[in-house]
């Protein structure tokens, strides 16, 4: 059986990695090849050394609580370079001031009475409002997809979802949270939703219980990275990867069936090659292009993903002087005027090892949902306006020592209502139009990096498992 998988990111090597394992261990005969059109490996993994300091353009890290990233760190034999998030307070922005995120909070759901109450976050018509969840009714949710504003405003009124939950979640996901899908996102808070009378209640119970699995009660780092970047992860899979299988500046074109079975594979560079089996790893408006008469072609393309920039801005310590001393902050939609910054991470904070001594490093997210233009903008003119709305939440001295902008154009999954359905529709399809022909990544069942490996190695098992080519 010959396999290509299409696309180098870490869905696209996990799968490799995946396949490659399983067949070192049953001995069956399966040539496979990975083809990415980009010079680099790891998709939005890429982290970059400048000056001493360590850049994370696009991920910054993991969380545990999925363990697949963990466990692919481990079959690695990296597990001696993982680094733990330093905890600390993380801050909203309200009014031209800090506030922090209410302690005991769970994805901006409100656990513990007292901090709660105390936050300027909400007026006091709000926070009575938010605390309706705890008496009103419980309602039988609906069995279709809603968007998580809809559901949210429902149980705790506008200002919580406008001023904690959506600055918080809608980073997680790209999109405004009265378009993103709660069934594709969360689909726990519907499960709560429906088993409990109330989100808070139901958020503070599963807060408990993660304390006590932690076994200390206290609040560990739930993140994780290596030393040395995000990359490096990419820099060993490559390395655990048989010679000659990874083949980079090969961007697909075209899949045309066979006469009788398997798939040509045509590139940009002119060449072809054939598989049986084609894992893509790529957006679907790629998919879309790559197969011209795919019934759902035309939906697969007309669904844009959203567009956001990370500008890393080094300074030496002295030139910032910080209102707070916490992990980040979140801007609102509507706060300092309508701008494009969305959030910051002090990486000096939140990851030390990362920024030498006697620095400090600033990530700020630029671009927001209908409000992306920034993001095609020339580097001088992203690196001015990130700095000029800088400028109004922090007290900086003099000029940074650089700036490093990343732009990840449309390359944001947008889950949008409807968005699970759609990916059942466009993977039965495949299976009924392109027999053979998979999909796989951040486009299509989880955003987040041990998500895309779940993927990765679930589709690789399904391939090895589900193929009717002889072998
Ligand atoms: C700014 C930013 C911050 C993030 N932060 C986090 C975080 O902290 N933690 C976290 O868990 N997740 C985070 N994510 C999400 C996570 O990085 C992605 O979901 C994940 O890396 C996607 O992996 P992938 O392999 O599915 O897709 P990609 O990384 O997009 O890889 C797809 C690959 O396919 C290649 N390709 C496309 N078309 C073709 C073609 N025609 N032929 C050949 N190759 C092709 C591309 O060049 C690319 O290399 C973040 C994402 C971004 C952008």
């Amino acid at each position: 059986m010959k396999i290509a998988i299409i696309g180098g990111g870490i869905t696209g090597l996990s799968a490799l990695h995946e396949i490659e394992k399983q067949r070192a261990e049953s001995g069956r005969q399966v040539e496979v090849n990975l083809y990415e059109k980009g010079a680099a490996l790891g998709g939005k993994i890429s982290t970059l050394h400048r000056d001493g300091f360590t850049i994370e353009r696009g991920p910054d890290s993991f969380i545990t609580r999925k363990p697949e990233m963990l466990s692919l760190v481990e079959e690695l034999g990296l597990s001696d370079r993982l680094v733990k998030n330093h905890t600390g307070q993380a801050y909203i922005a309200s009014n031209g001031e800090f506030h922090p995120i209410p302690e005991g909070s769970v994805m901006g759901i409100p656990t513990r009475a007292v901090p709660f109450l105390r936050s300027p976050l909400l007026t006091k018509k709000g926070k009575m409002r938010a605390a309706a969840d705890l008496w009103l009714p419980a309602k039988k949710e609906k069995d279709t997809d809603e968007s998580l504003g809809l559901f949210f405003r429902r149980r705790f009124g506008d200002e919580l979802v406008d001023r904690l939950l959506e600055p918080l979640l809608s980073g997680l996901y790209a999109g405004e949270l009265n378009e993103l899908s709660l069934e594709a996102t969360f689909p726990q808070f519907r499960q709560m939703g429906v088993k409990h009378r109330s989100l808070i209640q139901a958020s503070r119970s599963m807060a408990k219980k993660r304390q006590q699995s932690t076994g200390t009660g206290q609040k560990t780092g739930l993140f994780r990275t290596v030393k040395g970047g995000l990359s490096v992860i990419v820099d060993e899979m490559e390395k655990a990867a048989s010679k000659g299988t990874i083949h980079r500046e090969k961007q697909l074109q075209e899949i045309i069936p066979g006469e009788e079975k398997g798939y040509t594979l045509y590139f940009a560079d002119g060449t072809k090659t054939e598989a049986d089996e084609v894992i893509l790893t790529v957006p679907h408006q790629a998919v879309a292009d790559v197969l011209p008469s795919l019934s759902v072609g035309a939906e697969m393309k007309s669904l844009p993903g959203a567009s956001v920039a990370t500008v890393a801005i080094a300074f030496p310590a002295l030139s910032l002087r910080e209102p707070v001393n916490g992990t980040g902050f979140l801007i609102p939609k509507g706060e300092g005027d309508n701008g494009v910054l969305k959030a910051v991470t002090l990486v000096h904070h939140k990851w030390p090892h990362l920024v030498p001594d006697g620095n400090v490093l600033l990530r700020c997210f630029v671009g927001r949902p209908g409000n992306d233009a920034i993001v095609r903008d020339p580097d001088e003119t992203v690196i001015a306006q990130t700095l000029n709305e800088l400028r109004k939440f922090l007290d900086i001295q003099g000029e940074p020592l650089f700036a490093d902008v990343t732009r990840w154009k449309s390359a944001m999954p947008k889950y949008t209502v409807g968005h699970q359905s759609r990916v059942d529709t466009w993977e039965s399809a495949l299976a009924d139009e392109y027999p053979g022909v998979h999909i796989a990544g951040t486009f299509y069942r989880g955003v987040g990096l041990p998500d895309c490996v779940r993927q990765g190695r679930d589709v690789a098992s399904h391939v090895l498992s589900h193929s009717t080519s002889s072998f």
